[in-house]
């Protein structure tokens, strides 16, 4: 029985080794993608991109876990641009906020909202406290 379950747990661990590294694959595939569709709207205002790649969701706070990727929505990567120093910064929600951000987003322009304002306050502050101010 003890040995089962730690088969058990050996071969789940596996899978979600599988499961973080495809998406980071395609995360970074996404945010050169964004960059470049930025750049291309932007011009050069936009002079470089970041990924906030923390563990807690910059809307609340929460974490964002692992089951999170295994689906497909988890995917979804957003971005805002950091107008004061050029940068793109790209970011992950968590499920409950992304789904609060899409709510939203039907009837509010985007970046109005107190979830947004919330949203691109901790990304600044995030940005600048990595760049080491
Ligand atoms: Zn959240």
């Amino acid at each position: 029985m003890l040995s089962a379950e730690a088969g058990k747990f050996v071969v789940d661990t596996a899978k979600q080794d599988s499961f973080m590294k495809k998406p980071e694959k395609e995360m970074k595939e996404l945010l050169e993608l964004i960059f470049l569709q930025a750049q291309m709207q932007f011009g050069p205002a936009i002079r470089s991109r970041w990924l906030h790649a923390e563990d807690d969701c910059p809307g609340c706070g929460g974490e964002l876990n692992v089951v999170k990727f295994k689906k497909k929505k988890a995917l979804s990567l957003n971005a805002f641009i950091f107008r004061e120093h050029g940068v793109l910064i790209a970011y992950m929600l968590c499920s409950k906020c992304a789904n609060a951000v899409i709510k939203l987003g039907e009837t509010h322009p985007h970046g109005t909202t107190p979830l947004h304002q919330e949203i691109e306050k901790n990304l600044k502050a995030a940005y600048l406290k990595h760049q080491g101010h």
